[in-house]
């Protein structure tokens, strides 16, 4: 288990809980903060732990209208929306909180074979899915291979319209080489969640024995991905493990490594919340409340203004809703995350014993973008920048204000347009299309304009893939 050259442990443990305990809300500070904050420059980890410090109702007032403020600046309207594709649970680690953990006696274990893989593609790809990500629980079987060869099927597999343009994937973290081989095969971003920050907390979770027990070696994968070429990461707390405000902090240090030491931050940081799971019988003290949880998402919306914010079908709708305001970008719609889930009939209930945990937002992908929709958020399944080449450093240039929604919201009106005319209800079309026309009609007359029209025309006669 080689660590990447120069590999360093960049979470101080005692200076976290220091700035946790000694940060006291300072009202002239937090707004100086916002100020900074609405110059769209990242935070520190001091500035952040001021954040986490407010308490008052006026403060956090005000930190959820920057938090809305920067979003909507920085990343205009739209939501990006995706699916996870559940390819094996086999694993031999031992993650007290997962269903998939090697104890749990009851689990129903199984992989994909070939065949199953692609009959769960085209079901993706008939509700409409255009953008995946894989996972896998760790296992000798998956090997950088394996998924590699998972990616390109799901590249490979398409049906009518359908077709699958971005694999991303959520799995072990991987040597040099590994993660090479998986590159090759044209990967997205590599999501390695290092679960919980606070070392003592994580040997607690995961036993000394086995592989996921190693700290530092799950703390160095991003690094690793770096040396092998990966430069799209995201990286995840698993939030109720320990204190919240730890963990945030322990993203943002990671952030800021990631930032200083390669020029590159994460692409995304995902914050999901424990969920129940088959056998699962631990004490959790460390429970995160939704009221916890609206603040950790709103202040790591100022921390790192370029990161994309992933919230999981893990919350309810309610929380959803309450909460994609303050600077979510991704979300996943329709989840299933029974192997072999999406060959079920629709609407059947989750089976705990086939699954890594229970979801919270349980409709399927038409219901959640005619949610958003009526809310007036563009859902999008753009691949635009990644498969133009615009990851990574050049992500990070292309990210200043207004280029990204110069690209990201003509695109997401195509690719909306595209689900519209092939896969949607008859409700969903008419909002879908109402709201295209209202963007089009607040956006100043220009070429970029004319293109869009005449793109979306094209859509509406079976032109497909049309991207800026
Ligand atoms: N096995 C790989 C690993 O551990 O890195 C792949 C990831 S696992 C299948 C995906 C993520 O699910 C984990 O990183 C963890 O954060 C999350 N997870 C595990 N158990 C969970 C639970 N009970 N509730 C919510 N999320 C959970
Ligand atoms: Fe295995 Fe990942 Fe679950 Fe841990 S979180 S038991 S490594 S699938």
């Amino acid at each position: 288990m080689e660590l990447s050259k120069g590999a360093v442990d960049f979470i101080n443990d005692d200076y976290l809980h220091s700035l946790i305990e000694n940060t006291k809300e300072d009202p002239v500070r937090i707004r100086e903060i916002f100020e900074k904050s609405r110059r769209k420059q990242p935070l520190t980890v001091e500035e952040t732990a001021a954040l986490l410090a407010i308490k008052s109702k006026e403060g956090l007032e005000e930190l959820y209208a920057t938090a809305r403020e920067l979003k909507r600046s920085i990343y205009g309207n739209r939501i990006v929306l995706f699916a996870p594709l559940y390819v094996g649970n086999l694993c031999v680690n031992n993650c007290k909180y997962c269903g998939f953990r090697s104890s749990s006696k009851g689990t129903i274990r199984k992989t994909l074979n070939h065949q199953e893989l692609v009959n769960e593609i085209y079901n993706l790809e008939d509700e409409g899915h255009k953008r995946l990500i894989l996972v896998f629980g760790e296992a000798p079987k998956y090997t950088p291979e394996f998924i590699a060869e998972c990616v390109r099927t799901c590249y490979a597999t398409k049906k009518g319209n359908g077709e699958i343009r971005r694999v991303n994937i959520n799995a072990a973290p991987l040597d040099i080489e590994g993660y090479k081989i998986v590159k090759e095969a044209g990967i997205g971003t590599f999501q390695v969640f290092q679960e919980t920050y606070h070392k003592e907390t994580y040997a607690k979770y995961h036993p000394a024995d086995t592989i996921k027990g190693n700290y530092m070696w799950r703390l160095n994968a991003m690094d690793r991905a770096f040396e092998a070429g990966i430069d799209d990461m995201g990286i995840g707390a698993l939030f109720g493990l320990y204190d919240w405000r730890f963990e945030v902090l322990g993203l943002v240090s990671h952030a800021i490594h990631l930032q200083t030491t390669h020029g590159v931050g994460p692409h995304t940081i995902s914050f999901p919340r424990i969920q129940p799971a088959q056998d699962l019988n631990i004490e959790l003290p460390y429970r995160v409340t939704d009221e916890q949880f609206k603040q950790l998402v709103a202040v790591l919306r100022l921390a790192v203004p370029y990161t994309g914010l992933i919230m999981t079908a893990r919350e309810s709708k309610e929380i959803r809703d309450a909460v994609i305001e303050f600077g979510v970008s991704q979300i996943d719609a329709g989840t299933k995350l029974e192997i072999g889930g999406y060959q079920k009939d629709k609407g059947k209930a989750q089976e705990l014993n086939k699954e890594q945990f229970q979801i919270g937002d349980t409709r399927e992908l038409d219901d959640v973008i005619c949610w958003l929709l009526e809310r007036e958020f563009l859902p999008s399944f753009c691949t635009s920048c990644y498969r133009l080449g615009r990851t990574g450093e050049h992500f990070m240039e292309f990210a200043i204000p207004g280029f990204i929604k110069q690209f990201c919201t003509p695109n997401a009106m195509l690719t909306l347009a595209e689900y519209l005319e092939d896969y949607s209800s008859p409700k969903t079309k008419e909002t879908g299309y109402r709201l295209i026309a209202k963007t089009l009609e607040n956006m100043p007359e220009s070429d970029q304009k004319q293109k869009i029209l005449t793109k979306l025309e094209a859509i509406k006669n079976s032109k497909r893939d049309l991207l800026f």
